[in-house]
């Protein structure tokens, strides 16, 4: 569904992303893992064209998405994600947040975006909280409802950009629990986390990403337990 191709990012003189390649398929579950400012979220962001990479190819159902040509308002609505600080709108109401984006980007009817809406808030268990304004919520409770409006736009790919990271600790399981209830839909994820007992357990593939490359990939066990990388290596044993 996704192919990154020799992705590289440069901000002035700084290359940060130095040569990403990866494939994702229809249904994977891959988490990106690796130390602070190793380019992971640079990494997503060039995915969804926060932004604009400057050498490689996006790939999306085999179509580079940085052709000229290539209608990127449909891409970028198939690509959702989901932010470490939740980003709801704090002026509309947890049933509003979940509509607004059906209504002006799908241009689903107020009937139906509102019966979509109430479905996946049911989903992450928020449905008793939909006349709340964010700042009523937990962080918990925030993130589940931004997860819940992400999905309501239909995404074929969500991103998560260290979604437990700003929460306390107490409501981390809660969130994590919601992801892996939605791994099981079929839905495709990219999941930037330092949860490792979570990544360990949902990954069918992992990248560890440092220094604007990706120094080990493969399935939770082969990093976890044979890491080819002595980098690699040493940041795992912290989480062992
Ligand atoms: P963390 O775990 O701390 O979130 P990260 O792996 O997500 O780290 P990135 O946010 O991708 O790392 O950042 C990688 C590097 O790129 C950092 O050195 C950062 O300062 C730099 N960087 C990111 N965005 C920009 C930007 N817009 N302009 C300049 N430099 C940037
Ligand atoms: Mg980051």
């Amino acid at each position: 569904i996704l192919s990154l191709k020799h992705i590289k990012k440069t901000f002035g003189e700084h290359q940060v992303l130095k040569d990403i390649s990866f494939d994702i398929n229809k249904g994977e579950i891959a988490t990106i893992i690796g130390p602070s400012g190793g380019g992971k979220s640079t990494t997503l962001r060039c995915i969804n064209l926060l932004e604009e990479p400057t050498a490689g190819e996006v790939d999306f159902h085999g179509e580079n998405v940085l052709a000229p040509n290539y209608n990127r308002n449909i891409y970028r609505a198939k690509v959702g994600m989901v932010f470490q600080q939740f980003d709801l709108f704090e002026n509309k109401n947890v049933l509003a947040n979940c509509m607004v984006g059906q209504e002006l980007v799908l241009k689903r009817s107020k009937d139906e975006a509102r019966k979509i809406a109430l479905a996946n808030l049911k989903k992450v268990g928020m449905e008793q909280y939909v006349n709340a304004r964010p700042s009523q919520l937990s962080g918990g409770q925030q993130q589940r409802v931004a997860i819940a409006r992400a999905i309501c736009m239909d995404p074929e790919i969500l991103l998560f950009d260290e979604p437990t990271s700003a929460l306390d600790p107490e409501m981390v399981g809660e969130v994590l629990s919601v992801m892996k209830n939605l791994a099981t839909t079929g839905l495709t994820m990219i999941i930037v986390t330092h949860e490792m007992a979570f990544a360990k357990e949902i990954s069918d593939q992992m990248f560890f990403i440092s220094d604007g490359v990706i120094t080990e990939q493969g399935k939770p066990d082969q990093l976890f337990n044979h890491p080819q990388n002595e980098k690699t290596a040493k940041f795992l044993s912290n989480f062992q």
